[in-house]
């Protein structure tokens, strides 16, 4: 690719071509990426975003991939994966630094053993932290920016520290999406550690008894409607087991559209308009996808 050569210059971290996307999500879907940048240092992501803006290319930021489906023609552009890098966690008093490549839940973990509250229902949500916060992710009443102070980003090519009231967000959402998250600043509660273990383990119980984690699966496909919950509204749309080549709805819970017979994206989309239409002919209601579609344009 153009301006490769440019970027070994400054960039310290690995390089791959046409790297195949799938092994990086959770839903084991997608093709290759042209260009795909796995950063060592923090210095290395900041020369990569620059690279980027500099020359105007396509762009993916990527995390653990919970929360993607990659077009099975892949990414014409360059992908940055954060993970395995920037994975710090500090915790003062009830003050927590945690870099954007961490895993949430080892975050979730020692914030519980170092007697904090506030992250606990979040424990069975996989990703990074970085992903976390784009998402605003959030499980069992508890939201990530209700505990957040600051969020450290590229923005532009300019590396800022946002304040909670600086930064729009809502029900899986935020206006991060342009930038590169780098870390965030969490305030959190003291808490009984023992009660807060016990919390935590319930919650995953509770996910592995309702949830299909034994297939490639990316969590709720689509989002809940205000008032409604979208799992719901598939299965009584008669929706449940529906399947589409090697994807289907799975019958342990609805919103979880999963991968389980080795499909392709293409199944994917077709068994995500399917459901759609299902559930506007049967509920009059509009699913709104969770999911972060990459390399349909
Ligand atoms: C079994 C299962 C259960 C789940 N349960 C929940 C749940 O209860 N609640 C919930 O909210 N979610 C849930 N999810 C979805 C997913 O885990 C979350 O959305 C998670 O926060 C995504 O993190 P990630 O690192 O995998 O992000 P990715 O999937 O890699 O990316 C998601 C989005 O974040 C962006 N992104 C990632 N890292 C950065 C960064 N450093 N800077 C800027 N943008 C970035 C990507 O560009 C993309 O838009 C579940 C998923 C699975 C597979």
């Amino acid at each position: 690719m153009l301006y490769l050569d440019e970027l070994t210059k400054t960039f310290r971290g690995e390089i791959r071509l046409s790297e195949p996307l799938a092994p990086y999500t959770s839903l084991k879907l997608g093709g290759p990426a042209d260009v795909f940048l796995i950063p060592r240092t923090k210095e290395d992501v900041i020369e990569a975003v620059r690279w980027i803006r500099k020359h105007g290319l396509r762009h993916y930021f990527l995390g653990y991939g919970t929360n993607i489906l990659v077009s099975d023609a892949g990414f014409r552009g360059v992908v940055v994966r954060l993970a395995d890098t920037l994975t710090e966690i500090r915790i003062q008093g009830t003050k927590v630094y945690a870099e954007a490549g961490a895993s949430l839940p080892l975050l979730v973990l020692e914030t519980i053993k170092a007697g904090l509250a506030g992250l606990e229902s979040l424990g069975g949500v996989p990703g990074t932290v970085g992903g976390a916060l784009l998402m605003n992710a959030g499980a069992y009443g508890t939201e990530i920016f209700d505990v957040v102070e600051t969020v450290e980003a590229i923005h532009g090519s300019k590396v800022l520290k946002f304040d909670r009231e600086d930064i729009h967000y809502e029900y899986r959402k935020t206006n991060l999406d342009h930038d590169f998250i780098l870390s965030c600043e969490l305030v959190l509660k003291k808490g009984n550690r023992e009660d807060l273990l016990e919390k935590r383990k319930n919650l995953l119980q509770k996910r592995r008894d309702s949830q299909p984690l034994e297939v490639p699966n990316a969590g709720s496909i689509f989002k809940n409607p205000p008032g409604k919950f979208a799992g719901a509204l598939i299965e009584s749309a008669g929706l449940k087991g529906l399947r589409v080549g090697g994807c289907s709805v799975s019958t342990k819970h609805a919103n979880f559209l999963v991968n389980d017979q080795g499909g392709t994206s293409s199944d994917m989309i077709s068994l995500i308009e399917a459901v759609r239409k299902g559930v506007l002919d049967q509920h009059g209601v509009k699913l709104e996808l969770e999911v972060k579609k990459v390399g349909f344009e």
